[in-house]
């Protein structure tokens, strides 16, 4: 089917602020300057009836006003464009970061979901290249991810921002083999260049790395196959790779992928059928299977024997509480670790969530508070004693049997800097 773009204004609001920053790719606003994505990768989530996009990947609707809502809501929110002279700029030790925003985005995705921000649409219509030109005007953190080559096109640009504030660049690679690519994948780059781009990106010092996701059962949950795609990772020198399972939505989402399997891979149809017989509204396989886990568990083990990452590094931007963000992120990794490496129980991982919510939102700094505050805001005893740790020494041995400590933060911050 012919691909047809549709020029559209955006209704409501670009900008999806979160209310709390996502504890996976620690972005806390994201915006999509498409609806609909060529790219027609065959499980993609956008296509689930939840989102309400018809012919999502033949139907392209193109908000050709993104940047100009986009620079228009930044300002509402109380950024400053670094052009724009005010008093804050010529305060001793000042900068456009310092000002104070009404709301405190930490990283904005360009990007969310429903779109791959360079799908062949943005050759002709270089939107997101305007969003990143808003982005470097007002110095914000970045965030992108996608499965394009094209990326580099907007290299200068990413590097700007990234010396002004952060960017970060991941790219979503699942298959070392191509040939399996081009059935999952069929309109986006192939692996070659996307290791290619990773590879140039991190040559120009732009922190980036491998969004191992979705990883599809019984094809990208190999060894070999897991293996194969962190070692290439460490050759071109990436900063993370962060691994996840597959999710199918009842509906649309679930019937297309099913449909690849039974053309593709028919001996897999039971597996698949089964893995997703509990329907869930989220797309999440039978907890039983443990399908999830265990790639996770896979790369774990590879990344550690590689030296790499297997969460993204997380940025702190000046105009925030650090140390509130220090324990909080540390609480994240662990409650990540809990569910997919190690043991847990439901409540374990909604307490530890829970405490690191709690901290990241507090309004004055968590080592200011008295024992009595302290205790009151974290009632649980093995969470308190990781805090205290944290807050006396800067680190967690408890962190330490998953994550090297120094690999947590972008730029390693310590409690006292
Ligand atoms: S690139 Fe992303 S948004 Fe586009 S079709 Fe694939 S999964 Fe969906």
């Amino acid at each position: 089917m012919p691909v047809q773009y549709q020029e559209v204004r955006t209704s409501g609001k670009i900008l999806n602020v979160y209310e709390n920053p996502d504890s996976w790719f620690w972005v806390s606003a994201s915006l999509n300057p498409y609806r609909g994505c060529e790219h027609n990768c065959r499980y993609c989530d956008g296509k689930a009836e939840w989102y309400r996009i018809d012919n999502f990947a033949s139907h392209i609707r193109v908000k050709t006003d993104s940047h100009r809502k986009f620079e228009k809501e930044l300002l509402s929110l109380g950024y400053i464009p670094k052009e724009r002279p005010s008093l804050d700029n010529f305060l001793p030790g000042s900068s456009v970061q310092e000002t104070h925003p009404r709301r405190n985005i930490t990283l904005f995705a360009i990007g969310g979901g429903v779109c791959d921000v360079y799908q062949q649409a943005e050759e002709r219509y270089r939107i997101t290249r305007k969003l990143l030109h808003v982005a470097n005007k007002f110095m914000i953190p970045i965030s992108i991810l996608t499965k394009s080559d094209m990326v580099l096109r907007d290299l200068k640009i990413i590097q700007k921002i990234n010396t002004k504030s952060y960017a970060n660049v991941s790219i979503s690679i699942t298959q070392i083999d191509d040939e399996v690519r081009k059935i999952f994948e069929p309109r986006s780059s192939s692996i070659e260049k996307r290791f290619n781009a990773l590879k140039l990106l991190r040559k120009n010092d732009i922190p980036g790395g491998i969004m191992l996701m979705p990883i599809l059962p019984g094809i990208g949950d190999t060894e070999e196959n897991l293996r194969d795609i962190v070692k290439t990772g460490k050759k071109i020198g990436v900063n993370f790779i962060l691994p996840a399972g597959l999710t199918l939505k009842p509906g649309r989402n679930k019937d297309e992928m099913l449909t690849s399997i039974q053309k593709k891979f028919p001996d897999l149809v039971p597996l698949y059928t089964d893995l997703y017989s509990n329907n869930n509204k989220y797309g999440i396989p039978r907890h039983d299977s443990n399908f999830s886990r265990n790639g996770a568990k896979i790369v774990h083990e590879f990344c550690h024997r590689y030296g790499i990452p297997d969460r993204i590094p997380r940025y702190i931007p000046p105009n925030v509480m650090k140390i509130n963000y220090i324990v909080s992120t540390i609480l994240f990794n662990l409650t990540y670790y809990y569910q997919y490496v190690s043991e847990y129980t439901w409540q374990k991982i909604n307490d530890f969530s829970k405490a690191a919510r709690n901290i990241e939102q507090l309004s004055q700094s968590v080592d200011s508070l008295a024992k009595k505050d302290l205790k009151r805001l974290i009632s649980n005893e093995t969470i308190l004693e990781v805090v205290q740790e944290i807050l006396q020494t800067g680190n967690s041995t408890e962190l330490s049997q998953y994550q090297k400590l120094d690999q947590i933060f972008v730029g390693n911050p310590s409690i006292d800097n």
